[in-house]
């Protein structure tokens, strides 16, 4: 029966076109059967947003509102205003619905009959939902604006064109809607840039601004009028919402989006796709448990993770795994919530899960991908041996040496039951890296091989905007660097550390296996009724709600590798099938939490996987690693060495061996001098 239920929620968006037709026929069909939907399931209707736009609109609004809700899930009543067609007792007929949120494009408004503007927002409007009306330009009139805003709008001017710093500044003030973004400033470039003239005493409280040569000009406002807010926004669209960018382009066009993104977020509150709460993590890729790792001191890194607040995640080589020195094994020990371990490849060989060429006739050679399956699993069966030997759990989340891999190694990670993958770059080797804008606004994708893999970002290079956006957004914020990030002192981390917390308060810093667990988003669905979508076949479910409410568990799911069982608090647990979901259903107290696991059926049998470190390759690699790490990054030419090629293995091991060779010289000229002075 839930099945049916949780069917009928997750239904398509309901798009209601009146352009060109008689007007009330084309609404008839579309309203009954909204009606239908909303009484058999008895659902409320604040999940949906009223769209109107007119026939004139550019076609970058409606993109930007449709990518906007698609992001949040949520349904769109669509329609299309021509002129003259929009009478007032037809508004109040469209919003009987009870639409969470209302957006007119200031084509559509215009097509309104402007006496009855005024008294639609305040005295038809007998529900409670916010407004925005978006797209304006100074063609608009500032007539018009001035009676749509009730005066509190002069009229709307442009910025003239110039080379200045331009930047959109986010205000402070106004954090009930900007949340994250609040006190951010975004560089832009755009020549077509509006804003408004506010009135004397206007009762407009600016939300964004642009910000030029020490002036501010505001180009996002709200107003409350009675029950209501209602939010105005200028055109800012330099660029179409369809089409393939990288992620570069999606962190500097992120900002057009961003007063949609607010407006809806704040207006649907819990109906839109959110998480629970936002995380962080610090992970430092490379060093195994010795004190120090090069200029990683694990007990100078404890005393500033208390100062500051944080956790720092051990990317740890497998290889590595009998190792450990008693003395740092028990600062992971003592301090769980301070210091983890997740899983760095095995061997971190270069090319261990390097891209495997296609064979001529087209088909994967099979012997890599062999080779990079053991690889898979005697990683497991080596932290596990570290695992049981240092008394520290490790979490199953793979980051990769170097580079993420390729699509198909992510099908194995699936098959073993690791939990995710956390790279630079969460897109696959081989892969193309343009994707829709909507994939980067998630950190986590499930779009190769069904399998979550994270987006991570260097800790020097982020800006304080890219934390707000990725918060903003309920990214998981997850940072990295190496030892050698604490070559000017292991305080380093501690200011972005300080300056997450400026911006989100409430961050919690975890584990990446922690972070993996949490990679889900909520909705509210009807009161005491939660959908969950998940990315992750291992999460820890959590009511953080006041009341006991009941959980829909939505998790996609590719017939390869077949499941093996489900489990909730580690019991078997039933589940059904819907197309490529499972779904399964858990009541929660408030406060309560289930771990919710899918295991998948593979050949994995511990006793069998060697964990010899018998390459002699390998070993020479590793050392030669440590000499570079531990040794020569401490000398000041060394470091000059590993800055210039860190990434260049055989620079390194040239620029060791001739060290090696003038150290042997002088020993040789010293044995040499002693030898004669003896004769
Ligand atoms: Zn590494």
């Amino acid at each position: 029966m839930y099945l049916e239920m949780i069917r009928s929620k997750v239904k398509k968006d309901i798009v209601i076109f009146l352009h060109g037709t008689p007007l009330r026929l084309y609404r008839v069909i579309p309203l009954i059967l909204v009606f239908v939907i909303l009484l058999s399931y008895n659902l409320h209707a604040e999940e949906k947003v009223l769209f109107l736009d007119s026939p004139t609109d550019s076609a970058i609004e409606k993109q930007k509102v449709e990518l906007t809700c698609r992001f949040y899930g949520l349904d769109i009543d669509h329609i299309v205003v021509e002129k003259n067609k929009l009478s007032k007792p037809l508004f109040a007929s469209l919003i009987q619905g009870k639409p969470g949120a209302i957006i007119i494009t200031a084509e559509a408004l215009s097509n309104l009959d402007k006496k009855d503007i005024s008294s639609l927002f305040i005295n038809e409007m007998n529900i409670k939902t916010n407004i925005l009306i978006m797209g304006l330009t100074d063609s608009i009139g500032n007539n018009n604006l001035n009676s749509w805003s009730f005066a509190s709008i002069e009229g709307a001017d442009k910025l003239s064109d110039n080379e200045e710093d331009t930047f959109f500044r986010i205000s402070d003030d106004e954090t009930d809607v900007a949340r994250e973004l609040a006190g951010q400033e975004f560089p832009f470039k755009d020549e077509r840039m509006h804003y408004f003239l506010l009135a004397k005493g206007s009762r407009a409280q600016t939300i964004m601004g642009i910000r030029r040569n020490g002036q501010f000009f505001p180009n996002f406002i709200r107003l409350t009028l009675a029950k209501n807010e209602i939010f105005f926004l200028m055109n800012m669209s330099s660029h179409e919402f369809v089409g393939k960018v990288e992620l570069q382009q999606y962190s500097d066009r992120f900002i057009e989006l961003a007063p949609l993104l607010m407006f809806l977020r704040y207006s649907l509150k819990d109906y839109a796709w959110h998480s629970i709460r936002d995380y962080a993590n610090f992970t430092i890729d490379d060093s195994w448990l010795i004190e120090p790792y090069g200029f990683l001191s694990y007990s100078g890194l404890l005393t500033e993770m208390d100062k500051a607040d944080f956790h720092t995640t051990i990317a740890f080589i497998p290889w590595n795994f009998n190792r450990s020195k008693p003395q740092v094994v028990s600062l992971f020990q003592k301090a769980p919530e301070r210091f983890s371990i997740s899983i760095h490849g095995n061997d971190h060989d270069h090319r261990e899960f390097y891209l495997y060429k296609k064979l001529p006739n087209g088909v994967w050679p099979e012997e890599a991908l062999n080779k990079q399956e053991e690889k898979i699993k005697q990683a497991i069966a080596r932290m596990e041996q570290f695992s049981k030997k240092e008394s520290i759990p490790y979490d199953k989340v793979m980051i990769f040496p170097h580079t993420i891999a390729p699509e198909m190694t992510l099908d194995l990670l699936k098959k073993y039951d690791y939990w995710a993958t956390v790279n630079t770059n969460n897109i696959p080797l081989g892969e193309d890296t343009h994707q829709d804008i909507e994939f980067f606004m998630r950190a986590v994708t499930l779009q190769f091989s069904n399998f979550p893999s994270v987006r991570r970002f260097p800790a020097y290079s982020l800006l304080s905007f890219d934390i707000a956006r990725e918060l903003f957004l309920d990214n998981p914020l997850l940072l990295y660097g190496h030892h050698d990030y604490f070559k000017n002192g292991i305080k380093e981390f501690n200011k972005i550390a300080t300056m997450i917390k400026q911006i989100q308060p409430k961050v919690k810093w975890h584990s990446l296996g922690s972070v993996a667990k949490h990679l889900y988003l909520e909705r509210l669905r009807e009161e005491g009724f939660y959908e969950i979508f998940s990315f992750s076949n291992n999460i820890l479910l959590e009511n953080v709600h006041q009341k006991g409410a009941t959980f829909y568990i939505r998790k996609n799911e590719l017939s390869w590798p077949p499941i093996k069982r489900l489990l909730v608090d580690n019991k078997s647990y039933p589940f059904e099938w819907q197309g490529n979901e499972i779904l399964i259903k858990v009541f929660l107290l408030p406060g309560e939490s289930v771990g919710i696991q899918i295991e998948h059926k593979n050949d994995l049998d511990l006793r069998t996987v060697s964990v010899a470190k018998n390459s002699l390759r390998i070993r020479a690699l590793r050392m030669l690693s440590d000499f570079r790490d531990l040794i020569i990054a401490r000398t000041s030419i060394g470091q000059a060495f590993i800055n210039m090629h860190y990434k260049n293995i055989l620079v390194i091991i040239l620029s060791m061996f001739i060290i090696i060779l003038f150290s042997f010289s002088i020993i040789a000229v010293l044995l040499f001098k002693k030898n004669n002075n003896e004769s």
